[in-house]
């Protein structure tokens, strides 16, 4: 695998400043490219599953951070408040204090439940300034985050179906998971839930009933999974999914975690059946963690050759020669009309050949000479050193479009 701070600055997709300061990078037009498709994939994904997207707040009063439990737990890893108007505000280190309190917002019935909120949304953590770098290490993070309000008698079916979303989205990215891992508490006081000096928080048989559950999910679907003792999070147990980076370092990308904490902490209830009040179970899950993470990991799987889906450019288009510039412009302009990330690249940037080798990472190339410009053809190149028989441009531009909607890890070939 490749380091993905180093083809960072070698493809121009991130970069940082000391003027703004370390892990806070910036994304260059290419990787927000590759950024922009992932979230368009991801709230499409989601929708499609029945989220509804939100939109909340980074800043939030410190008050809010004691009710959830992230200011007793967390706040070594949270920003110091800022003074406002003799109010404590602070940038959030998660999302979901906010999203308990959209669910607030208004009575609920059972009828609405599961309730889907889904929000790719910014969170901040201090990071200690000598581990930060490139996408991994950062202070500001853009969260693929979600949470699901349910009864408890859905909970297991909502993580389950959490769960089978982040194996959907890997087969489409092209990732493979290091392994499962079903994170728990520490194994004996005062690490565990219910013991005096815990970081655990709340009942312990809830604790275990939270972590069969998701053992169970893990069983049904399976998978190999091992348990992380003392990896669990302060509310509740979780199953993380497991990526390794270039030098083998193992980092959590994906995570499914089920709550009874936080809808308590918040006063979370719902009008049941029976018209009594009861509390919702909060399932926190996200598909592919943060944008920063997930797209330093898909750097380093792929080496920068990304999914067609994915790639910053998708269509190089090369005419031989300048008689052919015309109808290259033409393929181009086509190309960008159907939503592909076409460039037009001709003689004035070099040989054909070097043309080429300059665009080894680009999916597709089409190639235009005499022959095909008079024929309305290309011959399509794949970077993977396939070559496809020459096809009408509408042909090629439709087919390649096709793929690229479809979200597939492989080329398109007109032949397959
Ligand atoms: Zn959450």
């Amino acid at each position: 695998m490749h380091d993905h701070r180093k083809l960072g600055r070698e493809l121009e997709l991130f970069d940082t400043d000391p003027l703004i300061g370390a892990g806070l990078p910036y994304w260059l037009p290419a990787g927000a490219s590759v950024r922009h498709a992932l979230e368009e994939y991801l709230r499409e994904l989601e929708r499609r599953a029945g989220y509804q997207h939100v939109y909340s707040p980074v800043l939030g009063k410190r008050e809010l951070y004691e009710i959830s439990g992230h200011w007793s737990h967390y706040r070594d890893g949270m920003y110091p408040p800022m003074d406002l108007g003799g109010e404590q505000v602070v940038l959030r280190p998660s999302l979901c204090p906010h999203h308990a309190l959209l669910y607030r917002s208004r009575g609920r019935s059972y009828r609405e439940l599961p309730l889907r909120l889904a929000e790719l949304g910014g969170q901040y953590r201090t990071e200690l300034s000598g581990v930060l770098g490139g996408l991994t290490r950062v202070r500001a993070m853009q969260l693929n985050d979600a949470h699901i309000f349910c009864t408890p008698d859905q909970a297991a079916a909502e993580a389950r179906a959490a769960l089978a979303m982040i194996r959907q989205a890997y087969a489409a990215l092209g990732i493979e998971p290091a392994r499962y891992r079903l994170s728990l508490p520490g194994p004996a006081s005062p690490g565990s839930p219910g013991s005096p000096g815990n970081k655990y928080v709340g009942d312990p048989r809830i604790w275990d009933q939270a972590a069969a559950m998701l053992a169970g999910i893990l069983d049904d679907s399976g998978l190999a999974w091992e348990a992380g003792e003392g990896e669990a999070a302060f509310y509740g147990p979780k199953i993380d999914v497991q990526v390794a980076d270039a030098a083998e370092r193992e980092a959590t990308l994906s995570t499914v975690q089920v709550d009874f904490y936080q809808p308590a902490q918040f006063g979370l209830h719902y009008t049941g059946a029976d018209g009594g009040r009861h509390r919702p179970v909060m399932v926190h899950r996200s598909v592919v963690g943060s944008m920063e993470r997930a797209v330093a990991h898909l750097i380093e799987r792929h080496g920068g050759a990304f999914p067609d889906w994915l790639a910053p450019e998708q269509l190089v288009v090369l005419p031989v020669a300048d008689a052919q510039g015309q109808a290259a412009a033409e393929v181009a302009r086509q190309a960008t009309g159907l939503g592909l990330r076409a460039r037009l690249a001709g003689p004035d940037s070099g040989t054909l050949n070097r043309r080429i080798r300059s665009a080894r990472l680009v999916p597709y190339q089409a190639v235009i000479g005499e022959r095909e410009a008079a024929a309305g053809q290309v011959a399509v190149r794949l970077r993977d050193g396939r070559r496809l028989p020459p096809l009408s441009a509408d042909a090629a531009l439709a087919g390649i479009a096709a793929h690229v909607a479809v979200h597939r890890t492989g080329l398109w070939d007109a032949a397959a």
